[in-house]
């Protein structure tokens, strides 16, 4: 909890009672700034070795889309907005990653995700595989398979998991346990012909058969068609559902058959309600609770069986502490990039606050003494915050100033995508509905699916080492610093090594 919260509640509280014009005195602004300031001097150097690691990726979380999710969350409390923090804002150390891939300036997620969990810049589209690889050529592509956290980790005895609201075959979480030339080719009907040389496995294949994926014991999100055969009900299993696969092969039972052998109890769900029943002392858990990716919680069905983010986080840590040894956990918000490609700020910045809620749902349960708590973004999104509007308006508003077509504008646009009227004189969008959970806002470039941007992302870390994560990095860095904190390979330098440059 955080040392100044009754503070901030007391601003909080002074916000809440003049809503038509967000404004303090000089004085509060002044405590804010001293309390700040006695905040970070309180700052104490973690230097324990990490026995437990947690990244959380934020699909596409950029700066943008924090401080408007920032400024969302505090809103829907009744609050002006501006003033609040998401939860992991106030971690201790707080950095950039340059985020650009081997071979391109702008990245996405199966390089980047690569990049963050291998230690190693590497070509887009590719996944576990090293810069060597080329894109999209399955032929000779697993000589350079690179290995990375999930590896390491598994090789000190630890426990691991990956949760995702995406599919668990999906390109961040792909990026821990997998190596393909093609972040696509999450089952065998992804694979075209010219490259099914007998070589090259699909994500969903390697899950069962290759490590490190066929040794997590945890793995939960959405995807269940890449792990079953197209033929409607024709292998009795844990689901009777239909998948895309055409080798006919069943991964699930397959994956259940593989834990079964090496012992243990193991767990399939397929739910909300069989996931919370899932008992914590069970050795390993698959849990696959959609067709594809999972649904957004912004418009989400009531009747909807699919359980939130922080559900599975909490479920996964409560399994994985088990081990004496420790864990490494991967839990991704996957579905901010989702509903940013779409053009939907609205779904996004939901995505972004229940991201949020899940890392501190995860801080309530571990201890910093010896957990360490990273939050990230694998690439930025296209998503503009503009306009000189007055404090407190609706972060899914309107903007204030007259524009030369004299329209009216929202503060949040797109750089690219759907909303972008081409050619054409854009839209008076003065009768538009702007809050709606689907609203598209407008976008600049045309282009179908709004495309990712190239600047820095935001990294936040807490517990031990977390001030190796303050400054400009590259992103791989983050990799070599969590195997120095966590002192996984014993052929690097570690802070547990007597000959560290920092002893
Ligand atoms: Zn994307």
């Amino acid at each position: 909890m955080w040392s100044h919260c009754a503070f901030i509640a007391g601003v909080f509280l002074l916000l809440l009672s003049d809503r038509r014009v967000a404004s303090e005195d000089p004085e509060t602004w002044w405590s804010i700034g001293q309390e700040e300031l006695r905040e970070t001097l309180r700052t104490v150097r973690n230097v324990n070795k990490a026995k437990n690691v947690v990244v959380f990726v934020g699909d596409g979380m950029g700066v943008t889309t924090v401080t408007a999710a920032r400024i969302l969350q505090g809103q829907l409390k009744g609050a002006s907005g501006e003033e609040g923090y998401l939860y992991f804002e106030k971690f201790p150390h707080t950095g950039l990653l340059k985020a650009y891939s081997n071979n391109m300036q702008v990245s996405e997620s199966s390089a980047s995700g690569t990049a963050l969990f291998s230690g190693q810049k590497v070509n887009s589209d590719t996944v576990g595989l090293s810069s060597k690889a080329t894109p999209k050529q399955c032929r000779g592509s697993q000589e350079f398979s690179i290995d990375g956290l999930l590896q390491w980790a598994q090789a000190n005895g630890k426990s691991t998991g990956a949760v995702t609201t995406t599919r668990v075959t999906h390109s961040t979480p792909a990026g821990l346990y997998a190596h393909c030339a093609n972040e696509d080719w999450e089952a065998d009907t992804d694979i075209p012909s010219s490259e099914q040389d007998g070589h090259c496995k699909d994500v969903a294949t390697q899950l069962v058969e290759t490590s490190p994926g066929n040794r997590l014991d945890v793995l939960m999100g959405g995807g269940w068609t890449k792990f079953l055969p197209n033929v409607p009900n024709a292998v009795d299993g844990p689901t009777m559902k239909s998948g895309c696969r055409a080798d006919g092969r069943n991964l699930i039972e397959e994956w259940l058959a593989e834990k079964r052998r090496r012992g243990g109890n193991h767990s399939f769900v397929d739910s909300r309600e069989s996931l919370l029943q899932v008992d914590p002392k069970t050795d390993s858990l698959l849990g696959l609770f959609s067709a594809g990716a999972m649904n957004p919680k912004l418009g989400r069905a009531e009747s909807s069986t699919e359980p939130e983010l922080k559900e599975m986080a909490v479920k996964a840590v409560e399994i994985l502490a088990k081990n004496p040894n420790g864990y490494f956990l991967m839990v991704e918000g996957g579905l901010i990039d989702d509903s940013h490609h779409r053009g939907l700020a609205a779904r996004a910045l939901h995505e972004t606050i229940a991201f949020a809620e899940t890392v501190q749902a995860v801080d309530a349960i571990t201890n910093s003494n010896d957990t360490l708590l990273i939050v990230v973004a694998d690439h930025s999104h296209a998503l503009i915050f503009t306009g000189y509007q007055k404090r407190g308006t609706s972060i899914l508003g309107f903007g204030s100033r007259k524009l030369t077509d004299q329209k009216p504008f929202t503060s949040l646009l797109y750089l690219s995508g759907k909303g972008s009227s081409g050619d054409v004189p854009r839209r008076n969008i003065s009768a538009d509905n702007t809050t709606a959970p689907d609203y598209q806002q407008q976008a600049f470039l045309p282009t179908p699916w709004a495309m990712h941007l190239g600047e820095d992302v935001p990294i936040f870390a807490k517990g031990p080492w977390s001030h190796l994560f303050v400054g400009v990095h590259e992103q791989h860095y983050v990799a070599h610093a969590i195997n120095y904190a966590a002192c996984l390979r014993n052929d690097t330098l570690t802070s547990c090594d007597s000959n560290d440059i920092t002893a």
